[in-house]
């Protein structure tokens, strides 16, 4: 199958996708987050609004609200140069047997208040960080505590992020018999050049090794991340890099384009030589290669089936964490630096081990900063979350919030139609492939006006 906006001439060359929004000057990679993974940006959260929390946590349980329950392992084996999230490379076990004690008693404390007392998870998600750096023992007592607290007996999905150099096939067994549904390898790339480049701590051989094991042990879904654009990356490789994907036959594949925020090693590197634009793949080269992989994706029977997955059978292969937070679900949120969203609620935890701990070992929950949402910010974080899957009900929007989306944006939808991003239909508004591949950049046409140019971050 093939796609308007890409296209391969008889030497096999990506050819560019161009886009009409953007200037010359964007289509370097520049510093910057564009990825939006909620709405108000994180920017708005602020530690005064921590009351607002408890004032969620003290009222009554909610009636028709689904809740997730998220545990965030800082800890990672090395750090990538990529990375922008706050993690431990030189904690020991004792270290992190303290800490996961901590993430305990935080648990507890949720337990014990009246909105969350007695609520079953439908989804659970390991994040990080690296969930697999745990030991068997650790993530057998994590895991048996957390569902002392939260029972896992109604849970539809415990999603798991896995590095694939921490897994044996006895740590994916445990997995397996702890409940673990979805796993997730952060694979990135299958060439071991890429992966020693970029500053990975695993290589190609433990990708399949783990692939291999996981295949055999029956989990519902396995999941490879990919990322398009790492340092070093050619055209060739990352097609070969797609086919190799392809071959391992994994349930769903994710793929990220590889933007380069504040805190990563890449940027420091950059500040330090004076260079503006990092020394990775330009916007309109990574859509293309992002384009070209959904078309081969495509061919070998997946469905690409939001901005960043292709899935092998979109009946079975759901993604339950994702879609019920993208419909307001409540995500009870622990450890470091985690996010979680309580009854319209957003909070951060505390971003630091040191006061993250401090605050848990005080007897308070260790919120960092919170931002309370309005009717309005919360329609318009469900409308541009879920335009992330390429097709969105307006008719879901009239019901929940009394909004018809058609006549709340009519200027922007317009253009976004006219530039070839969006079509409409009978209760439908579906996003194209080149919108599907920038769609980020998209979303902040949506944004209230004091919320548009804000840091991601
Ligand atoms: S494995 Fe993930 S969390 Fe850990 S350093 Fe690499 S990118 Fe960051």
């Amino acid at each position: 199958m093939s796609s308007p906006s890409s296209s391969s001439d008889s030497t096999g060359v990506i050819s560019k996708l161009k886009m009409p929004l953007e200037q010359e000057s964007d289509e370097q990679t520049e510093v910057g987050n564009y990825f939006v993974a909620n709405y108000p940006p994180f920017s708005f959260w602020t530690p005064d609004h921590k009351d607002s929390v408890h004032d969620v946590l003290n009222s009554p349980r909610p009636e028709n609200t689904n809740l997730g329950v998220y545990f965030h392992i800082p800890f990672c084996r090395k750090r990538c140069h990529f990375c922008y999230f706050r993690v431990y490379t030189d904690k020991n076990a004792n270290e992190i047997n303290a800490y996961l004690d901590a993430g305990i008693r935080e648990f507890e404390r949720y337990a014990q208040t009246s909105y969350l007392a007695g609520r079953k998870p439908q989804f659970v998600y390991f994040g990080g960080g690296t969930p697999s750096y745990l030991s068997i023992n650790q993530l057998t007592d994590l895991t048996n505590r957390m569902k002392d607290l939260f029972p896992w007996d109604e849970t539809e999905e415990v999603a798991f992020e896995a590095e694939p150099g921490t897994l044996t096939e006895k740590k994916l067994e445990a997995l397996r018999n702890i409940g673990v549904t979805r796993l997730s390898l952060g694979i990135e790339s299958f060439d071991d050049h890429i992966l020693e480049v970029n500053g990975r701590a695993h290589r190609s051989n433990e990708a399949y090794r783990a692939l291999g094991f996981a295949k055999t042990l029956g989990f519902d879904q396995v999941n490879i991340d990919l990322i398009a654009g790492m340092m070093d990356e050619t055209e060739d490789n990352w097609k070969r890099c797609v086919d190799t994907a392809i071959e391992q036959d994994p349930d769903c594949v994710t793929i990220y384009q590889m933007e380069i925020p504040y805190n990563t090693t890449i940027f420091k590197d950059m500040k330090e030589s004076g260079r503006i634009s990092a020394p990775v793949a330009d916007w309109p080269t990574k859509r293309a290669w992002v384009d070209w992989a959904y078309n081969r994706f495509e061919e070998a029977g997946y469905t690409v089936n939001s901005a960043y997955t292709v899935v092998k059978d979109p009946e079975k292969t759901k993604f339950v964490y994702r879609d019920s937070l993208w419909e307001g679900a409540d995500l009870l949120s622990a450890g470091v630096a985690s996010f979680g969203h309580f009854g319209g609620v957003h909070y951060q935890n505390q971003a630091d081990v040191g006061p993250y701990m401090t605050e848990v070992d005080s007897g308070q929950l260790p919120i960092f900063r919170a931002y309370p949402t309005n009717h309005e910010e919360r329609f318009i974080r469900e409308f541009v979350l879920q335009l992330k899957l390429g097709l969105v009900h307006p008719s879901y929007f009239k019901e929940k919030y009394g909004e018809d989306v058609m006549a709340r944006f009519p200027a922007e939808l317009a253009r976004l139609e006219a530039d070839g991003y969006f079509s409409f239909g009978e209760d439908e508004i579906r996003v194209s492939r080149e919108g599907m591949l920038q769609i980020d950049v998209l979303l902040h046409g949506f944004f209230l006006e004091q919320h548009r140019d804000a840091r991601y971050t």
